[in-house]
């Protein structure tokens, strides 16, 4: 069958090529499920994944199938499975578990080794093929009423962790009620962040550069939060104007303003990094400033990578909820589609040359 790999340490090494059909009778105590790839998405991982920047090959291949955020329909399970039949729709959790206590205990997106397995990224295969197979531990069901919301399971899955963590957290102040969010980047995970804490009532304000109205804005604004653009407004004004905020959410790929949102933090609160910056930037920082208003605020900074069971759960919860609550707003992300594994080019092109693209996915087959 056909797979879309690359020979991890070359850069644009992204290529077609054959694969052998995955069989469920590999996967042990009778609890395989074999999927039927629908869509995948692509998103700066895998185009980070492709310049080389990280990821590499499972042992004993030269090559990496990419693909984390995938979409299917269940064609067998084994005969152990319980909550997952043929012709359901599901999605994957993308990291596998490592030897530490947390892998043991389902937080795999938490292990303290160094080394991580992740379909698509590290060590494992990814989901950009005809058919994948999987534990059924790992595989969640997708209501069918969310058909429409696809490739979003797997980028809403972290940015649920994110938030999840940050209220975690925050338990450390007994009686923590934020108000105020500031989410940085309205890509993909700054959107899905946006959902997820309007959903919980607060008044959120989503930063991007670009000034509106253009479809991130109309998006932001669809789920009753405020577009800002920083080309006009700046994060410190925002901040000097509605006040600091109690949670911040970065999501814009650069460790400049991951760094600079320390300052638009307000007492007792909490910033979350999720972004994964693959490059060498250097940034000047006013850090004794930081360093004392983190203090005498008793400030707290998160990061935030993947996403387990539970948060691939309750973020289908959540998307579920935002249909409902903001009809025909969540679709419109998914901007980019691309038909046909063949046309993997075209999927490059657009994660790399397309500002307008959103949501790049690719089309890979028909129910
Ligand atoms: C994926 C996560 C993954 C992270 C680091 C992201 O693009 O969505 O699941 O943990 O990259 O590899
Ligand atoms: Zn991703």
């Amino acid at each position: 069958m056909k797979a879309i790999a690359v020979r991890p340490g070359t850069p644009n090494s992204v290529h077609e090529r054959d694969i052998p059909m995955p069989s469920i009778d590999k996967i042990p105590d009778g609890k395989g499920i074999l999927v039927k790839v629908l869509k995948v998405g692509v998103d700066a991982t895998d185009r980070e994944i492709n310049d080389a920047l990280y990821g590499n090959a499972p042992p004993g291949d030269d090559f990496l199938v990419l693909g984390h955020e995938s979409f299917g329909i269940v064609k067998a399970v084994g005969a152990n499975v319980r909550n997952i039949k043929v012709g359901d729709y599901v999605t994957a959790t993308v990291r596998r578990p490592g030897g530490s206590i947390y892998d043991k205990i389902g937080t795999y997106d938490m292990t303290s080794e160094e080394t991580y397995y992740e379909r698509g990224i590290n060590l494992l295969h990814g989901y950009l093929t005809e058919y994948f197979v999987d534990h059924e531990d790992y595989i969640v069901r997708v209501p069918k009423g969310l058909k429409n919301l696809h490739v979003l399971m797997e980028p809403m899955s972290c940015a649920a962790k994110a938030i999840h963590q940050a209220f975690e957290a925050q338990r450390r102040m007994k009686v923590w009620s934020p108000k105020r969010a500031f989410v940085l980047g309205a890509g993909q995970i700054g959107l899905l962040s946006t959902l997820i804490l309007r959903l919980k009532g607060l008044e959120v304000f989503t930063l991007a550069r670009a000034a509106g109205p253009h479809l991130k804005s109309s998006i932001v604004e669809g789920m009753e939060a405020n577009y800002v653009a920083t080309s006009q407004t700046t994060l410190e004004q925002l901040a000097k104007k509605v006040g600091k905020a109690d949670l911040i959410i970065d999501a814009t790929g650069s460790s400049t303003i991951a760094f600079n949102a320390m300052e638009a933090l307000g007492h007792n609160g909490v910033l979350v990094w999720t972004s994964i910056t693959g490059g060498k930037e250097l940034t000047t920082v006013p850090s004794d400033k930081i360093n004392i208003e983190w203090v005498l605020g008793n400030k707290l900074l998160v990061g935030s990578v993947n996403a387990n069971r539970e948060h691939f759960e309750s973020g289908i919860k959540d998307l579920a909820l935002g249909e409902v609550m903001f009809p025909e707003v969540l679709h419109k992300i998914l901007t980019s589609p691309v038909n046909g594994l063949s046309d993997y080019k075209e999927m490059m092109r657009l994660l790399v040359e397309d500002n307008s693209a959103l949501k790049v996915y690719v089309n890979v087959a028909e129910e």
